[in-house]
Protein backbone atom coordinates (compact mmCIF):
# COMPACT_ATOMS: atom_id res chain seq x y z
CA UNK A 1 0.00 0.00 0.00
CA UNK A 2 0.90 3.69 -0.84
CA UNK A 3 1.76 6.05 1.86
CA UNK A 4 1.68 9.01 -0.23
CA UNK A 5 0.07 9.58 -3.36
CA UNK A 6 3.13 12.10 -4.93
CA UNK A 7 0.58 11.95 -8.56
CA UNK A 8 -2.60 13.37 -6.39
CA UNK A 9 -0.02 15.58 -4.61
CA UNK A 10 0.84 17.19 -7.81
CA UNK A 11 -2.62 17.42 -9.34
CA UNK A 12 -3.99 19.33 -5.66
CA UNK A 13 -1.39 21.73 -6.05
CA UNK A 14 -1.73 22.75 -9.62
CA UNK A 15 -5.67 22.40 -9.98
CA UNK A 16 -6.99 23.55 -6.52
CA UNK A 17 -7.63 27.32 -7.35
CA UNK A 18 -5.48 29.98 -6.28
CA UNK A 19 -7.40 31.43 -3.66
CA UNK A 20 -8.33 28.56 -2.55
CA UNK A 21 -5.74 27.45 0.25
CA UNK A 22 -3.89 24.01 -0.34
CA UNK A 23 -5.43 21.21 0.97
CA UNK A 24 -2.18 19.01 2.38
CA UNK A 25 -3.62 16.56 4.35
CA UNK A 26 -7.33 14.99 5.61
CA UNK A 27 -7.01 17.19 8.61
CA UNK A 28 -8.05 20.45 7.05
CA UNK A 29 -11.21 18.74 5.76
CA UNK A 30 -13.26 18.24 9.23
CA UNK A 31 -13.50 14.83 9.14
CA UNK A 32 -14.74 12.59 12.19
CA UNK A 33 -12.05 10.85 14.43
CA UNK A 34 -13.34 7.81 13.01
CA UNK A 35 -12.68 8.25 9.16
CA UNK A 36 -9.13 9.97 10.13
CA UNK A 37 -8.18 6.27 11.55
CA UNK A 38 -9.16 4.99 8.91
CA UNK A 39 -7.69 6.65 6.24
CA UNK A 40 -4.54 6.32 8.03
CA UNK A 41 -5.06 2.97 8.14
CA UNK A 42 -5.43 3.33 4.36
CA UNK A 43 -2.14 4.97 3.69
CA UNK A 44 -3.95 7.80 2.23
CA UNK A 45 -2.03 10.94 3.94
CA UNK A 46 -2.84 14.07 0.88
CA UNK A 47 -6.41 14.49 -0.51
CA UNK A 48 -6.27 14.21 -3.85
CA UNK A 49 -7.48 17.01 -5.71
CA UNK A 50 -10.90 15.80 -6.77
CA UNK A 51 -11.09 14.98 -2.73
CA UNK A 52 -10.31 18.84 -1.72
CA UNK A 53 -12.89 19.85 -3.86
CA UNK A 54 -15.25 17.71 -3.22
CA UNK A 55 -15.44 16.47 -0.06
CA UNK A 56 -16.28 20.20 1.80
CA UNK A 57 -19.32 21.21 -0.90
CA UNK A 58 -20.81 17.10 -0.35
CA UNK A 59 -20.60 18.33 3.31
CA UNK A 60 -22.59 21.46 2.49
CA UNK A 61 -25.06 19.37 0.56
CA UNK A 62 -24.19 21.34 -2.73
CA UNK A 63 -24.52 19.87 -6.16
CA UNK A 64 -21.73 18.96 -7.81
CA UNK A 65 -20.36 18.30 -11.49
CA UNK A 66 -17.03 17.14 -11.44
CA UNK A 67 -14.78 16.38 -14.89
CA UNK A 68 -11.98 13.81 -14.10
CA UNK A 69 -10.10 11.66 -15.44
CA UNK A 70 -8.75 8.50 -14.47
CA UNK A 71 -7.06 7.67 -11.03
CA UNK A 72 -7.57 10.57 -9.22
CA UNK A 73 -8.76 8.85 -5.88
CA UNK A 74 -12.37 9.47 -7.44
CA UNK A 75 -14.27 7.12 -4.87
CA UNK A 76 -13.35 8.14 -1.68
CA UNK A 77 -13.69 11.73 -3.30
CA UNK A 78 -17.50 11.50 -3.15
CA UNK A 79 -17.35 8.33 -0.73
CA UNK A 80 -16.37 9.81 2.51
CA UNK A 81 -18.42 12.33 2.86
CA UNK A 82 -21.08 9.89 2.14
CA UNK A 83 -20.12 7.15 4.98
CA UNK A 84 -19.69 10.85 6.97
CA UNK A 85 -23.12 12.06 6.59
CA UNK A 86 -25.33 8.35 6.64
CA UNK A 87 -27.87 8.03 9.43
CA UNK A 88 -27.55 4.51 11.78
CA UNK A 89 -29.49 1.31 9.96
CA UNK A 90 -31.65 1.37 13.09
CA UNK A 91 -33.13 4.71 12.42
CA UNK A 92 -33.16 4.84 8.70
CA UNK A 93 -34.03 1.11 7.14
CA UNK A 94 -34.29 2.22 3.33
CA UNK A 95 -30.81 3.40 1.50
CA UNK A 96 -30.04 6.76 1.90
CA UNK A 97 -27.25 7.05 -1.15
CA UNK A 98 -27.06 5.65 -4.25
CA UNK A 99 -24.26 5.55 -6.45
CA UNK A 100 -24.90 4.44 -9.97
CA UNK A 101 -21.72 3.62 -12.15
CA UNK A 102 -21.44 2.17 -15.88
CA UNK A 103 -19.86 -1.44 -15.05
CA UNK A 104 -20.61 -4.23 -12.96
CA UNK A 105 -16.78 -4.38 -12.03
CA UNK A 106 -17.07 -0.93 -11.10
CA UNK A 107 -19.84 -1.66 -9.01
CA UNK A 108 -17.95 -3.98 -7.40
CA UNK A 109 -14.91 -1.58 -6.60
CA UNK A 110 -16.49 0.85 -5.45
CA UNK A 111 -18.51 -1.04 -2.73
CA UNK A 112 -15.36 -2.49 -1.99
CA UNK A 113 -13.75 1.05 -1.84
CA UNK A 114 -16.38 2.22 0.60
CA UNK A 115 -15.82 -0.94 2.90
CA UNK A 116 -12.06 0.01 3.19
CA UNK A 117 -13.51 3.54 4.09
CA UNK A 118 -16.27 2.58 6.27
CA UNK A 119 -13.87 0.60 8.25
CA UNK A 120 -14.64 0.81 12.08
CA UNK A 121 -18.67 1.33 11.51
CA UNK A 122 -20.67 -0.50 10.49
CA UNK A 123 -22.21 0.24 7.73
CA UNK A 124 -24.18 -1.82 5.25
CA UNK A 125 -23.92 -1.72 1.39
CA UNK A 126 -25.64 -3.46 -1.53
CA UNK A 127 -24.36 -4.11 -5.11
CA UNK A 128 -27.38 -3.79 -7.34
CA UNK A 129 -25.48 -5.25 -10.58
CA UNK A 130 -26.41 -7.29 -13.59
CA UNK A 131 -25.32 -10.63 -13.92
CA UNK A 132 -25.64 -11.35 -9.66
CA UNK A 133 -29.20 -13.28 -8.25
CA UNK A 134 -32.00 -11.06 -8.50
CA UNK A 135 -33.03 -12.92 -5.39
CA UNK A 136 -30.17 -12.09 -3.16
CA UNK A 137 -29.91 -8.71 -3.89
CA UNK A 138 -34.00 -8.19 -3.16
CA UNK A 139 -32.82 -10.03 0.56
CA UNK A 140 -30.21 -7.57 1.31
CA UNK A 141 -32.90 -4.64 0.76
CA UNK A 142 -35.30 -6.25 2.36
CA UNK A 143 -33.17 -6.69 5.83
CA UNK A 144 -32.48 -2.94 5.03
CA UNK A 145 -29.13 -1.09 3.50
CA UNK A 146 -27.65 2.42 3.92
CA UNK A 147 -25.82 2.87 0.76
CA UNK A 148 -26.59 1.07 -3.04
CA UNK A 149 -23.86 0.84 -6.05
CA UNK A 150 -25.48 -0.13 -8.94
CA UNK A 151 -25.71 -0.21 -12.56
CA UNK A 152 -28.84 1.73 -14.16
CA UNK A 153 -30.20 -1.01 -15.68
CA UNK A 154 -30.60 -3.40 -12.68
CA UNK A 155 -31.54 -0.70 -10.04
CA UNK A 156 -34.04 0.40 -12.49
CA UNK A 157 -34.90 -3.36 -12.69
CA UNK A 158 -35.43 -3.62 -8.86
CA UNK A 159 -37.43 0.07 -8.48
CA UNK A 160 -39.96 -1.50 -10.90
CA UNK A 161 -40.84 -4.39 -8.57
CA UNK A 162 -40.55 -2.23 -5.94
CA UNK A 163 -37.73 -3.84 -3.73
CA UNK A 164 -35.86 -0.63 -4.31
CA UNK A 165 -37.43 2.18 -2.45
CA UNK A 166 -35.84 5.27 -2.68
CA UNK A 167 -38.11 7.52 -0.49
CA UNK A 168 -35.08 8.39 2.31
CA UNK A 169 -32.18 8.78 -0.45
CA UNK A 170 -30.46 11.95 0.31
CA UNK A 171 -27.54 11.42 -2.48
CA UNK A 172 -27.17 10.31 -5.85
CA UNK A 173 -23.64 10.03 -7.43
CA UNK A 174 -23.37 9.37 -11.10
CA UNK A 175 -20.10 8.12 -11.38
CA UNK A 176 -18.35 7.85 -15.23
CA UNK A 177 -21.36 9.58 -16.41
CA UNK A 178 -19.97 9.93 -19.86
CA UNK A 179 -19.45 6.33 -20.22
CA UNK A 180 -22.91 5.64 -18.96
CA UNK A 181 -24.05 7.94 -21.48
CA UNK A 182 -22.22 6.14 -24.49
CA UNK A 183 -23.53 2.66 -23.59
CA UNK A 184 -26.74 3.57 -23.84
CA UNK A 185 -28.12 4.00 -20.15
CA UNK A 186 -29.32 7.48 -20.32
CA UNK A 187 -33.43 6.67 -20.25
CA UNK A 188 -32.45 4.39 -17.60
CA UNK A 189 -30.64 7.06 -15.73
CA UNK A 190 -33.28 9.72 -16.39
CA UNK A 191 -36.44 7.48 -15.42
CA UNK A 192 -34.05 6.72 -11.64
CA UNK A 193 -33.40 10.61 -10.92
CA UNK A 194 -36.87 11.39 -11.40
CA UNK A 195 -37.98 8.60 -8.69
CA UNK A 196 -35.21 9.87 -5.97
CA UNK A 197 -36.97 12.91 -3.95
CA UNK A 198 -36.07 16.21 -5.07
CA UNK A 199 -34.57 17.49 -2.23
CA UNK A 200 -31.59 15.10 -2.99
CA UNK A 201 -28.28 16.12 -3.68
CA UNK A 202 -26.46 14.80 -7.05
CA UNK A 203 -22.95 14.70 -7.77
CA UNK A 204 -21.61 14.18 -11.71
CA UNK A 205 -18.73 12.78 -12.44
CA UNK A 206 -17.52 12.05 -15.94
CA UNK A 207 -14.23 12.33 -18.08
CA UNK A 208 -15.37 14.63 -20.12
CA UNK A 209 -18.26 17.14 -20.49
CA UNK A 210 -20.07 16.63 -24.32
CA UNK A 211 -23.10 18.66 -24.58
CA UNK A 212 -25.10 15.70 -23.24
CA UNK A 213 -23.54 15.57 -19.96
CA UNK A 214 -24.03 19.51 -19.64
CA UNK A 215 -27.78 19.15 -20.80
CA UNK A 216 -27.91 16.22 -18.15
CA UNK A 217 -26.74 18.13 -15.51
CA UNK A 218 -28.74 21.39 -16.27
CA UNK A 219 -31.94 19.12 -16.08
CA UNK A 220 -30.96 17.19 -12.76
CA UNK A 221 -28.76 19.22 -10.46
CA UNK A 222 -29.19 22.75 -8.83
CA UNK A 223 -26.89 25.57 -9.48
CA UNK A 224 -24.35 22.88 -9.59
CA UNK A 225 -20.64 23.29 -8.60
CA UNK A 226 -18.35 22.72 -11.30
CA UNK A 227 -14.83 21.03 -10.38
CA UNK A 228 -12.36 20.31 -12.76
CA UNK A 229 -9.26 17.75 -12.36
CA UNK A 230 -9.45 16.73 -16.01
CA UNK A 231 -5.59 17.94 -16.91
CA UNK A 232 -5.17 15.04 -19.01
CA UNK A 233 -1.44 15.83 -19.13
CA UNK A 234 -1.49 15.46 -14.99
CA UNK A 235 -3.72 12.01 -14.91
CA UNK A 236 -0.93 10.13 -17.46
CA UNK A 237 2.22 12.19 -16.50
CA UNK A 238 3.81 8.91 -14.48
CA UNK A 239 3.38 7.04 -17.86
CA UNK A 240 5.94 6.93 -20.76
CA UNK A 241 3.90 6.61 -23.96
CA UNK A 242 5.16 4.79 -26.97
CA UNK A 243 3.77 4.22 -30.57
CA UNK A 244 4.68 1.19 -33.39
CA UNK A 245 4.26 1.57 -36.74
CA UNK A 246 3.03 -1.69 -38.07
CA UNK A 247 0.83 -3.27 -40.73
CA UNK A 248 -2.29 -5.09 -39.55
CA UNK A 249 -1.00 -8.43 -40.79
CA UNK A 250 1.95 -7.81 -38.83
CA UNK A 251 0.16 -6.71 -35.80
CA UNK A 252 -0.10 -10.09 -34.33
CA UNK A 253 4.07 -10.90 -34.09
CA UNK A 254 5.19 -7.52 -33.11
CA UNK A 255 3.10 -8.58 -30.03
CA UNK A 256 4.89 -11.55 -29.47
CA UNK A 257 8.61 -9.43 -29.70
CA UNK A 258 7.42 -6.97 -28.01
CA UNK A 259 6.53 -9.07 -25.12
CA UNK A 260 9.67 -10.96 -25.55
CA UNK A 261 11.59 -8.02 -25.09
CA UNK A 262 9.82 -6.13 -22.30
CA UNK A 263 8.47 -9.56 -20.28
CA UNK A 264 5.96 -7.00 -18.78
CA UNK A 265 4.87 -7.37 -14.67
CA UNK A 266 1.45 -7.23 -15.81
CA UNK A 267 0.17 -5.96 -19.01
CA UNK A 268 -2.70 -5.56 -20.41
CA UNK A 269 -3.59 -5.73 -24.09
CA UNK A 270 -6.73 -3.63 -25.63
CA UNK A 271 -8.86 -5.33 -28.71
CA UNK A 272 -11.59 -3.76 -30.02
CA UNK A 273 -14.17 -5.87 -30.75
CA UNK A 274 -14.78 -8.91 -28.90
CA UNK A 275 -14.31 -11.89 -31.16
CA UNK A 276 -10.48 -10.28 -31.92
CA UNK A 277 -9.98 -10.87 -28.03
CA UNK A 278 -10.93 -14.10 -28.30
CA UNK A 279 -9.22 -14.71 -31.21
CA UNK A 280 -5.95 -13.11 -29.56
CA UNK A 281 -6.16 -14.92 -26.35
CA UNK A 282 -6.31 -18.68 -28.11
CA UNK A 283 -3.57 -17.82 -30.53
CA UNK A 284 -1.28 -16.74 -27.31
CA UNK A 285 -2.36 -19.56 -25.53
CA UNK A 286 -1.12 -21.57 -28.11
CA UNK A 287 1.77 -19.61 -28.84
CA UNK A 288 3.31 -19.66 -25.51
CA UNK A 289 3.61 -22.81 -24.77
CA UNK A 290 6.33 -22.78 -27.68
CA UNK A 291 8.44 -19.37 -26.34
CA UNK A 292 11.04 -20.12 -23.40
CA UNK A 293 10.78 -16.33 -22.41
CA UNK A 294 6.86 -16.83 -22.30
CA UNK A 295 6.04 -20.23 -21.09
CA UNK A 296 5.42 -18.93 -17.68
CA UNK A 297 3.20 -15.54 -18.04
CA UNK A 298 -0.36 -16.37 -17.56
CA UNK A 299 -2.86 -14.78 -19.43
CA UNK A 300 -6.69 -14.91 -20.10
CA UNK A 301 -9.10 -12.33 -21.34
CA UNK A 302 -12.24 -10.30 -20.46
CA UNK A 303 -14.87 -8.81 -22.32
CA UNK A 304 -18.90 -8.50 -22.33
CA UNK A 305 -19.98 -11.34 -23.83
CA UNK A 306 -18.51 -13.31 -20.64
CA UNK A 307 -21.15 -14.42 -18.02
CA UNK A 308 -20.46 -12.62 -14.71
CA UNK A 309 -19.29 -15.83 -13.17
CA UNK A 310 -15.81 -15.44 -15.28
CA UNK A 311 -15.39 -11.93 -15.63
CA UNK A 312 -15.14 -11.43 -12.14
CA UNK A 313 -13.13 -14.76 -11.25
CA UNK A 314 -10.63 -12.78 -14.31
CA UNK A 315 -10.66 -9.49 -12.09
CA UNK A 316 -10.27 -11.54 -9.08
CA UNK A 317 -7.15 -13.10 -10.58
CA UNK A 318 -5.37 -9.96 -12.59
CA UNK A 319 -5.73 -7.90 -8.85
CA UNK A 320 -4.49 -11.24 -6.83
CA UNK A 321 -1.68 -11.21 -9.63
CA UNK A 322 -1.93 -14.44 -10.77
CA UNK A 323 -2.84 -13.05 -14.55
CA UNK A 324 0.21 -11.61 -15.87
CA UNK A 325 -1.66 -10.81 -19.87
CA UNK A 326 -5.25 -9.71 -19.96
CA UNK A 327 -6.64 -9.23 -23.17
CA UNK A 328 -9.52 -7.07 -22.80
CA UNK A 329 -12.34 -4.52 -24.75
CA UNK A 330 -12.49 -0.92 -23.54
CA UNK A 331 -15.89 -2.20 -21.90
CA UNK A 332 -14.38 -3.90 -19.04
CA UNK A 333 -11.28 -1.64 -18.96
CA UNK A 334 -12.64 1.38 -17.88
CA UNK A 335 -12.36 1.62 -14.25
CA UNK A 336 -10.54 -1.10 -13.46
CA UNK A 337 -8.15 -0.29 -10.57
CA UNK A 338 -5.43 -2.58 -10.57
CA UNK A 339 -1.75 -0.90 -9.14
CA UNK A 340 -0.30 -3.48 -10.10
CA UNK A 341 -0.19 -3.04 -14.40
CA UNK A 342 2.78 -1.97 -15.91
CA UNK A 343 2.39 -2.63 -19.63
CA UNK A 344 -0.51 -1.22 -21.40
CA UNK A 345 -0.95 -2.23 -25.25
CA UNK A 346 -2.76 -0.92 -27.59
CA UNK A 347 -3.04 -3.50 -29.67
CA UNK A 348 -5.96 -2.26 -31.65
CA UNK A 349 -5.80 1.68 -31.84
CA UNK A 350 -8.49 3.04 -29.13
CA UNK A 351 -11.82 4.76 -30.66
CA UNK A 352 -11.59 7.97 -29.70
CA UNK A 353 -9.04 9.86 -27.41
CA UNK A 354 -11.28 9.37 -24.02
CA UNK A 355 -10.93 5.54 -24.64
CA UNK A 356 -6.94 6.26 -24.97
CA UNK A 357 -6.69 8.16 -21.37
CA UNK A 358 -8.28 6.00 -19.74
CA UNK A 359 -6.78 2.57 -21.00
CA UNK A 360 -3.06 4.13 -20.45
CA UNK A 361 -4.84 5.28 -17.26
CA UNK A 362 -4.91 1.38 -16.69
CA UNK A 363 -1.12 1.58 -15.89
CA UNK A 364 1.05 3.84 -13.55
CA UNK A 365 -1.81 4.19 -10.96
CA UNK A 366 -1.32 5.87 -7.59
CA UNK A 367 2.40 7.40 -8.76
CA UNK A 368 3.82 4.25 -10.44
CA UNK A 369 5.59 3.69 -13.22
CA UNK A 370 4.43 2.52 -16.26
CA UNK A 371 4.82 2.16 -19.76
CA UNK A 372 2.01 2.08 -22.93
CA UNK A 373 2.46 1.55 -26.36
CA UNK A 374 0.46 1.53 -29.42
CA UNK A 375 -0.27 -0.04 -32.47
CA UNK A 376 -0.33 2.17 -35.61
CA UNK A 377 -1.55 0.65 -38.15
CA UNK A 378 -1.47 2.18 -42.16
CA UNK A 379 -4.26 4.67 -42.19
CA UNK A 380 -4.64 5.06 -38.46
CA UNK A 381 -1.76 8.44 -38.51
CA UNK A 382 -4.89 10.88 -37.60
CA UNK A 383 -6.27 8.74 -35.26
CA UNK A 384 -2.88 9.36 -33.74
CA UNK A 385 -2.13 12.99 -34.18
CA UNK A 386 -5.84 13.45 -32.69
CA UNK A 387 -5.11 11.89 -29.00
CA UNK A 388 -1.58 13.80 -29.15
CA UNK A 389 -3.62 16.72 -29.31
CA UNK A 390 -5.83 15.55 -27.11
CA UNK A 391 -3.16 14.40 -24.49
CA UNK A 392 -0.75 17.49 -25.28
CA UNK A 393 1.71 15.48 -25.37
CA UNK A 394 3.84 13.29 -28.57
CA UNK A 395 3.93 9.74 -28.14
CA UNK A 396 7.50 8.25 -28.54
CA UNK A 397 7.91 6.11 -31.98
CA UNK A 398 9.60 2.50 -31.16
CA UNK A 399 11.23 1.68 -34.11
CA UNK A 400 13.32 -1.22 -32.25
CA UNK A 401 10.32 -3.69 -33.52
CA UNK A 402 9.74 -2.35 -36.84
CA UNK A 403 12.47 -3.76 -38.93
CA UNK A 404 10.81 -6.16 -41.52
CA UNK A 405 7.66 -3.87 -41.34
CA UNK A 406 9.00 -1.70 -43.76
CA UNK A 407 6.33 0.92 -42.82
CA UNK A 408 6.88 3.82 -45.13
CA UNK A 409 4.95 1.87 -48.28
CA UNK A 410 2.22 0.93 -46.30
CA UNK A 411 1.11 3.84 -44.25
CA UNK A 412 -0.74 6.22 -46.19
CA UNK A 413 0.43 9.62 -47.13
CA UNK A 414 -0.99 11.78 -44.22
CA UNK A 415 0.47 9.22 -41.66
CA UNK A 416 3.54 8.66 -43.48
CA UNK A 417 4.17 12.42 -43.34
CA UNK A 418 2.86 12.14 -39.92
CA UNK A 419 5.06 9.56 -39.16
CA UNK A 420 8.07 11.18 -40.09
CA UNK A 421 7.34 14.19 -37.82
CA UNK A 422 7.38 12.32 -35.22
CA UNK A 423 10.72 11.42 -35.91
CA UNK A 424 11.91 15.00 -36.05
CA UNK A 425 9.84 16.06 -32.90
CA UNK A 426 10.75 12.82 -30.79
CA UNK A 427 14.56 13.40 -31.02
CA UNK A 428 14.26 15.84 -27.82
CA UNK A 429 15.91 14.36 -25.19
CA UNK A 430 12.23 14.50 -23.20
CA UNK A 431 10.07 11.76 -23.28
CA UNK A 432 7.54 14.07 -21.94
CA UNK A 433 7.72 16.60 -24.61
CA UNK A 434 5.18 18.78 -24.36
CA UNK A 435 4.00 19.84 -27.62
CA UNK A 436 5.55 23.11 -28.50
CA UNK A 437 5.38 21.76 -31.88
CA UNK A 438 1.90 20.99 -32.20
CA UNK A 439 0.91 24.02 -33.85
CA UNK A 440 2.74 22.48 -37.32
CA UNK A 441 0.48 19.59 -36.65
CA UNK A 442 -2.42 21.08 -36.12
CA UNK A 443 -2.31 22.79 -39.73
CA UNK A 444 -1.59 19.39 -41.42
CA UNK A 445 -4.98 17.52 -39.55
CA UNK A 446 -7.18 20.22 -38.12
CA UNK A 447 -9.22 19.54 -34.49
CA UNK A 448 -12.50 19.76 -36.39
CA UNK A 449 -11.08 17.51 -39.98
CA UNK A 450 -9.56 15.33 -37.78
CA UNK A 451 -12.59 14.61 -35.35
CA UNK A 452 -14.50 13.89 -38.52
CA UNK A 453 -12.16 11.83 -40.03
CA UNK A 454 -12.36 9.41 -37.05
CA UNK A 455 -15.92 9.33 -37.26
CA UNK A 456 -15.67 8.06 -40.20
CA UNK A 457 -13.10 5.90 -39.85
CA UNK A 458 -14.49 4.34 -36.91
CA UNK A 459 -17.84 3.38 -36.45
CA UNK A 460 -18.45 1.87 -33.24
CA UNK A 461 -17.66 -1.63 -32.65
CA UNK A 462 -18.31 -3.23 -29.12
P1 LIG B 1 -10.10 5.68 -7.72
O1 LIG B 1 -9.73 6.86 -8.59
O2 LIG B 1 -11.21 6.01 -6.79
O3 LIG B 1 -10.30 4.44 -8.51
O4 LIG B 1 -8.83 5.41 -6.76
C1 LIG B 1 -7.60 4.97 -7.23
C2 LIG B 1 -6.76 4.39 -6.12
O5 LIG B 1 -6.28 5.43 -5.28
C3 LIG B 1 -7.46 3.43 -5.17
O6 LIG B 1 -6.62 2.32 -4.99
C4 LIG B 1 -7.60 4.19 -3.86
O7 LIG B 1 -7.57 3.29 -2.78
C5 LIG B 1 -6.39 5.10 -3.89
N1 LIG B 1 -6.55 6.40 -3.22
C6 LIG B 1 -7.63 7.19 -3.22
N2 LIG B 1 -7.39 8.33 -2.56
C7 LIG B 1 -6.11 8.29 -2.12
C8 LIG B 1 -5.26 9.19 -1.37
N3 LIG B 1 -5.71 10.36 -0.97
N4 LIG B 1 -4.01 8.78 -1.12
C9 LIG B 1 -3.55 7.59 -1.54
N5 LIG B 1 -4.29 6.70 -2.25
C10 LIG B 1 -5.55 7.05 -2.55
Amino acid sequence: MESTCPDIAHDASSAVPPETPAVTSFDQLDLSPIMLRSLRRLGYEVPSSIQAQVIPHARENVHQVGQARTGPGKTAAFGIPILEMLDPLREVHDPQALILVPTRELAEQVSQELERLAFGCKTSITVLAGGKLLRRQMTQLQAGTQIVVGTPGRVLDHIHRKTLILHDIWCVVLDEADRMLDIGFRPAIERILRACPKDRQTMLLSATMPTEIQRLSERYLQDPVRINCSLSQVSVQTIEQRYISVAQENKYQTLIRLLEREVPRQAIVFCRTKRGTDRLHRNLKEEFARLPALRDLHLDCIHGDMNQRDRDRVFASLRGGEVQLLIATDVVGRGIDVSTVSHIINYDMPLDCDDYVHRVGRTGRMGRDGIAFTFVAPGEGPQLTAIEQNINRLLIRDTLLEAGNNTDDRISDSSALVSSLHDVETTQPSDTTETAALPRRKRLFPKRRSTERLAKLNPRVE
